[in-house]
């Protein structure tokens, strides 16, 4: 008899000769900037921790203490028995943070984005996506009924275009979403929110920003992309976001009006069936806020570091896209010399993962570099001398 799982091998197998398939390296201990890896003692330089907070002492206490007080486990999904005064605490200094009437945590950004835009869209709507939005926005696409359009990544005159489209569309589209990544997370780039928002404005659509990587980098205090162009929530109406990267923990967020609030978590079914944050995870995002609004040094190191490393880069003849952020993808384009590089870069102590098709296109293969505010000067010195040996020995540069 035919066996019904012969295609696990056999697609698997595919990856391997392709050499697309994901070879897991093992992180032993935290997440700092001297870690182990592998067993190997590496400057970690690929991890969305952009602020070093998944090990601040801060946060760490804050979940010990939850433990204590609340236990491991919520016991249930929110809408049931698993709302905790954490959660709701959370939510409320979240708001505060990005000065919007109300937030509402997920478990993950991808359940925020696979969860919230089939609710926002569905049959006689259209959502109009930048091309290179993240996999969550573009499953979220997926899973409404609504017709899809792709723009041009980060132009607003093809965006432009499209909405002119759209307004010839009969019958008349009952509502229209624009939904787009803050800063792009394999460029680094950011997406002129400004010029999108005032063509949402100016077409009736409503306007969704992914701003997983802004968060904690861009805006006052780090408080994000819709403070960066100083938009309101009349311009973005939803402002999404995840505490997984600058933030150090896990979960997504939104924040917006409280009419969006309401209806989010009604209808959004990754929120309304899943079960809620652990303790210790609420109460270590609630901790980052605070360390956030306290500790204005952060995001001042990041920034700096960022500055100098780019610049260090540039002069050592490497390309580095058109990133504008500390995320500084050093582009090789070919995938077995990104993988090289990355190789290369390992043995000499700096840990940067390249990053090919299908994550990019086929001839802008990269290692992926994100910054991190807690190296030190001498940190960043190692790092530039392994990356200017590595690019030299390889002709990258
Ligand atoms: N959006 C973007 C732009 C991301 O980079 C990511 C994480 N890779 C997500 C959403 C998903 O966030 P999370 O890790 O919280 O699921």
């Amino acid at each position: 008899m035919r066996d019904p799982t012969a295609f696990l091998g056999q697609e698997y197998a595919d990856l391997v000769t392709n050499a697309t398939d994901w070879k897991l390296r093992v992180l032993r201990g935290a997440s700092t900037p001297w870690c182990e890896i592998d067993g190997k003692k590496v400057l970690m330089f690929c991890s969305n921790n952009y602020l070093g907070l998944s090990n601040h002492p801060k946060l760490k206490e804050a979940a010990i203490e939850a433990v204590r007080t609340h236990g491991v486990g919520s016991g249930s999904v929110r809408p049931i028995a698993g709302n905790m005064d954490l959660h709701v605490e959370l939510e409320r200094r979240l708001a505060r943070f990005k000065r919007a009437d109300a937030s509402l945590v997920y478990q993950s950004g991808f359940a925020t984005n696979a969860g919230l835009i089939p609710q926002l869209v569905g049959e006689g709507d259209l959502v109009i996506s930048d091309e290179l939005n993240h996999g969550s926005i573009i499953d979220g696409v997926r899973l409404s009924r609504a017709d899809r359009a792709v723009y041009k990544h980060a132009d607003p005159s093809d965006l432009e275009r499209v909405l002119g489209t759209a307004e010839e569309h009969s019958p008349t589209y009952r509502r229209i979403l624009i939904v787009t990544d803050g800063v792009f997370s394999m460029d680094g780039d950011i997406a002129p929110l400004d010029r999108i928002a005032a063509l949402g404005a100016r077409h009736g659509a409503m306007v969704y920003v992914d701003d997983a990587h802004g968060e904690g980098v861009l805006g006052e205090g780090g408080r994000g992309i819709v403070s960066h162009f100083g938009l309101s929530r009349s311009e973005v109406h939803v402002e999404m976001g995840t505490f997984s990267k600058a933030f150090g923990v896990v979960g997504g967020h939104i924040s917006g009006t409280k009419e969006l609030v309401d209806f989010a978590y009604n209808k959004s079914r990754t929120w309304l069936l899943s079960g809620s944050h652990p303790p210790p995870v609420a109460a270590a995002c609630l901790a980052a806020i605070d360390v956030l609004e306290s500790e204005g040094e952060h995001v001042r190191r990041l920034w700096e570091l960022t500055r100098r490393f780019k610049k260090a880069m540039q002069s050592a003849g490497f390309d580095i896209g058109q990133s504008a952020t500390p995320i500084t993808p050093i582009i090789v384009g070919d995938t077995h010399r990104a993988k090289a590089l990355s190789e290369r870069l390992f043995e000499l102590g700096v840990f940067a993962l390249p990053i090919v098709y299908p994550m990019v296109a086929k001839d802008r293969a990269r290692l992926r570099t994100i910054m991190n505010a807690a190296l030190t000067d001498d940190d960043l010195a190692f790092a530039i001398r392994a990356f200017e040996t590595a690019g030299r020995e390889l002709q990258v540069v």
